[in-house]
């Protein structure tokens, strides 16, 4: 047991309805100051196999509730999400160093949502039976089995929840492995899981490093889904594990996202959509961090930018009037900060920040923006996942286009122009599982979430979220004889 922020988090895995330590602990610790926070029991191939075991174990009695029951049961799982809103959100400020105003408003209502939504979809999932030559083919949405989750610390529970929420509307049962940097609001969820009555092993969560659990979770042949968000190396590393037993995977993965600003764009929404990306101190896999801006305006925004992001307060997330927390961990940090002095001895100019906050100290980064650098720098294809934006400016609309798909990513793009024309043939160009034209982070729970090229194998959201998390299947019958 750890108490953060006046808040009881027990430190151990959960499996099969009971908590379960380990012989071995490591140290999770808070990006705000680098303090320790917790003994957290670090699982391995025993827990991996423990976890899949009770999963499999209550797969048949969950996989046969109706659809009303498990509705129920996400709505009760909502319901102590909301009753414990503010202790979800103060732990994982603590944990993951994000603000706490955000999760306040934003993202722990999210989780909340993401089960009523799923529980809600869920209902209403069906297809008309089809008739071929009076046979009829009835479609159903079978559950498909164990499920591996695994997930990243840059917003941890609402990730975590993106999947286990449609998993467990889809009757399946979990076993969630969180990240390492942020183990804490995996744990109360099982927790708020229980008191909301869910069946033992329905939802089990194991903690520890990748490798050391979560490589024997996903080569586990009894696992029949795995739901992946995390980097493009670990992907693969997953993608690996997989392949003996050719378990179905959905990958979200990480991007190189631009924002397009044309010289038609209503400049001061382009300059608050471009330090919008600052959010989340940078640490956000949607995030536009490359600026392609028309040249005859680069001058304006560049201005309009910088005026708006003198204005950022950096600090101590768990203030209310911050806006600009710390980076998650001091490799972390160092990783941002090595991209950052690498692009600027390779030429490129810092026309903000550039370095380590030395005022704060610790984990805290200035918002950076870099301009100059050569075609094809690392600065320019490689996910930094820190507040670094780079400047670079086009001249026609094919270039912009040509330099917003320069990558092997394809998570998102957005665009900034006062014309429908240009927003429609841009849109239609462009490489991204995501566009925004003249907005940024809108969401609706039944579009699909996904990235293209590196950015992702699939799409969740919606109905595409049972997609994967079930086994279609058709049924067709003849016809009985009158
Ligand atoms: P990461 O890939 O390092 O880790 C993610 C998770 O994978 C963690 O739980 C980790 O313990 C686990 N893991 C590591 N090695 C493993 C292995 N061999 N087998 C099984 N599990 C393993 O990613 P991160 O640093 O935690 O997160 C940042 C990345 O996530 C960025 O690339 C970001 O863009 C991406 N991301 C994508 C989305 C999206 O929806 N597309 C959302 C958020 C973050």
């Amino acid at each position: 047991m750890a108490t953060i922020a006046g808040v009881t988090v027990d430190t151990g895995h959960w499996i099969g309805g009971e908590r379960v330590g380990s012989g071995e602990a490591f140290t999770d610790v808070s990006p705000i100051d680098e303090r320790p926070l917790a003994e957290i029991a670090r699982g391995g191939a025993r827990e991996a196999e423990a976890a899949v075991a009770a999963a499999a174990k209550a797969f048949p009695a969950w996989s046969r509730t109706t659809r009303e029951e498990r509705a129920r049961l996400l709505h009760a799982v909502a319901d102590g999400v909301d009753k414990r809103l503010e202790e979800l959100a103060r732990v994982e400020t603590h944990d993951n160093g994000a603000l706490i105003r955000s999760h306040r408003r934003g993202v722990m209502p999210r989780v909340a949502h993401n089960f009523r939504f799923f529980a809600d979809r869920l209902l209403d999932l069906g297809h008309d039976d089809l008739d071929t030559r009076g046979h009829t083919n009835h479609v159903s949405w079978d559950p498909a089995g164990v499920c591996a989750l695994i997930t990243p610390w840059n917003a941890p529970l609402m990730l975590a929840t993106w999947k286990v929420a449609p998993a467990l509307a889809a009757g399946d049962t979990v076993v969630l492995k969180p990240a390492e940097w942020t183990p804490l609001t995996a744990s109360l969820l099982a927790d708020i899981a229980a008191e909301a009555g869910l069946p033992d092993g329905v939802l089990n969560v194991v903690q520890g490093y990748g490798a050391e659990v979560g490589g024997p979770l996903t080569a586990h042949p009894d696992v029949r889904r795995i739901s992946f968000t995390g980097s493009v190396p670990t992907a693969r590393a997953i993608a690996a594990s997989a392949a003996p037993n050719l378990t179905p995977l959905s990958l979200e993965l990480g991007g190189k996202s631009p924002l397009l600003v044309f010289a038609d764009a209503d400049l001061d929404l382009a300059a608050d959509l471009a330090v919008e990306q600052y959010d989340n101190a940078g640490q956000v896999c949607l995030a536009a961090t490359r600026l392609l801006v028309e040249s005859p305006v680069a001058d304006a925004f560049t201005e309009r930018f910088l005026a708006k992001a003198a204005r950022l307060r950096q600090g101590d997330p768990r203030n209310e009037a911050t806006d600009l927390g710390p980076q998650i961990h001091r490799r972390h940090l160092e990783r941002v900060d090595g991209f950052v002095r690498r692009a600027r001895e390779n030429g490129a100019r810092a026309l903000l920040g550039g370095g380590p906050n030395d005022d704060l100290g610790g984990l805290y980064y200035r918002p950076t923006l870099l301009t100059g650098a050569a075609p094809g720098a690392e600065i320019l294809t490689e996910e930094v996942f820190g507040p670094v934006l780079t400047l670079q400016t086009f001249d026609t609309e094919d270039q912009a286009v040509e330099m917003a798909n320069d990558t092997r990513f394809g998570l998102a793009a957005t665009l900034a122009t006062g014309d429908p024309g240009r927003a429609a043939r841009v849109s239609a160009r462009l490489v991204a599982g995501t566009v925004w034209v003249n907005c940024f982070f809108v969401r609706d729970l039944r579009a699909p979430f996904g990235g293209s090229r590196q950015s992702g194998v699939g799409r969740e959201g919606g109905d595409w979220s049972f997609d994967f998390y079930c086994d279609l299947k058709n049924t067709v019958t003849a016809p009985w004889e009158k």
